[in-house]
């Protein structure tokens, strides 16, 4: 039931190679890889300068890519429709680029527009990260390409500044007003832990995550649907959250000190006082699951995702049927605890389970699902995985 997570990255680069030079007729200078992420917990906290608890997951965007003397991009995807995209990067400007390739296209305009004199480049693509499940294989793109470029024009930016990069990519020049999380994760995750990130500041911390050590998986239940209203309402929610902010007079809704939420929350118009309080109870949510992380206390985070869930449902009213019922199968087949991870409106659910009951629980919810009437979901197991990073000369 379960696919065994990641697949030997050696095997996909003597693949992508030979496809990169039948594509553009010489080898590539190198390859890399940005992984899609799963968050633990801290959802819609990022663009509130809160905390964020991802891990990248196995499954990544590996890009080929080589150096051009001229200012040519040509991109193509093994996930598009064959076609090699041809852009002059001179010429990249929000707008200018629609479809796929305005990702990889918006990270070398962000490049450009900060002042890094990059060039042209050829590049080939392909990625075992789901597309639009909410496991991030947006920023997986913009990452992997941002590492490529760093190293192909010797630009020496850190991790961070990459991450940043890749975010003004996607907000400015794709459109989508995301927080940094996604970027960070696919970034500066570690191998075997989760990364405590502090989004003011960007300060981090890798917190040790030993599923397997604690005879725990982490499901990821794909549940295949995406709902239409998910990117205007994205922008309508940062948009209020940051309006709840300005009304109670603080820089971002992280700064309302949870003492506080009651007196806050009559402050606020009705409408807003349910935001404000996911937020705040969310950052506490991120903190206490680092405690329990720390403490080696690993299936208490059961019911930290549980709780984070109805908060994203209640609260948030970010949910959709799909993952509500993902969860709700999840914790009754026995799950510690279940979430649905990413912005919401569908996407996927990750679930804390025995290692052992992994495809019972998985099973459970595909049955839930056929009975309702719902897409078979696509499980795949979670174990904390590298960030974004070069894998070897072809
Ligand atoms: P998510 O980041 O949750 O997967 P998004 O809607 O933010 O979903 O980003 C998905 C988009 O990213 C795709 O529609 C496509 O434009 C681009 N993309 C992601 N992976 C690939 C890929 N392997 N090849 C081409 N485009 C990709
Ligand atoms: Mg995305």
């Amino acid at each position: 039931m379960t696919t065994p997570a990641g697949t030997p990255a050696e095997t996909s680069v003597a693949t992508s190679a030979d496809t990169f030079t039948a594509l553009y007729g010489h080898a590539p200078d190198g390859t890399w890889a940005a992984p899609g992420r799963v968050n633990l917990i801290g959802e819609h906290t990022d663009y509130n300068q809160g905390f964020v608890l991802p891990i990248a997951l196995p499954q990544a965007v590996r890009i080929q890519a080589r150096r051009r003397d001229d200012d040519l991009l040509r991109l193509h995807s093994a996930q598009g429709d064959g076609v090699v995209v041809e852009l002059r990067v001179a010429e990249l400007a929000p707008g200018t680029v629609s479809g796929w390739a305005g990702y990889p296209a918006a990270v070398i305009w962000a490049l450009r527009d900060a002042g890094h004199p990059v060039g042209g480049a050829d590049v080939h693509l392909d990625s075992e990260v789901p597309v639009g499940a909410g496991l991030s294989s947006s920023a997986a793109l913009e990452c992997a390409v941002a590492l490529a470029y760093n190293d192909l024009y010797g630009l020496g930016l850190s991790a961070p500044e990459l991450a940043l990069l890749a975010q003004r990519a996607e907000n400015r020049f794709v459109g989508v007003p995301c927080g940094i999380m996604d970027q960070m994760a696919s970034m500066c995750c570690r191998s075997g832990a989760a990364l405590h990130l502090d989004a003011r500041d960007l300060t981090i911390r890798q917190v040790p995550v030993d599923l397997a050590g604690a005879g725990l998986a982490l499901l990821v239940l794909d549940t295949r649907v995406k709902h239409e209203l998910a990117d205007g309402t994205y922008a309508g929610l940062r948009a209020d959250c940051e309006r709840a902010a300005a009304l109670l007079g603080l820089p971002a809704l992280r700064d309302l000190d949870p003492a506080g939420l009651p007196a806050a929350l009559g402050q606020l118009p009705g409408e807003l006082r349910p935001l404000v309080r996911h937020v705040v109870t969310e950052n506490q949510r991120v903190e206490a699951a680092v405690a329990r992380l720390d403490a080696g206390e690993l299936a208490a985070l059961g019911p930290i995702l549980t709780a984070g869930h109805a908060s994203l449902r209640d609260d948030f009213r970010v949910s959709c049927p799909e993952t509500d019922l993902a969860v709700e199968a999840a914790v009754a087949a026995g799950a510690y605890g279940a979430r649905m991870t990413g912005g919401g409106f569908g996407g996927s659910v990750i679930a804390l389970v025995d290692a052992d009951a992994a495809d019972t629980v998985a099973a459970a919810v595909t049955a839930a699902f056929r009975t309702a009437g719902y897409a078979t979901p696509r499980t795949l197991t979670a174990v904390p995985a590298a960030g974004a990073h070069r894998i070897g000369q072809p």
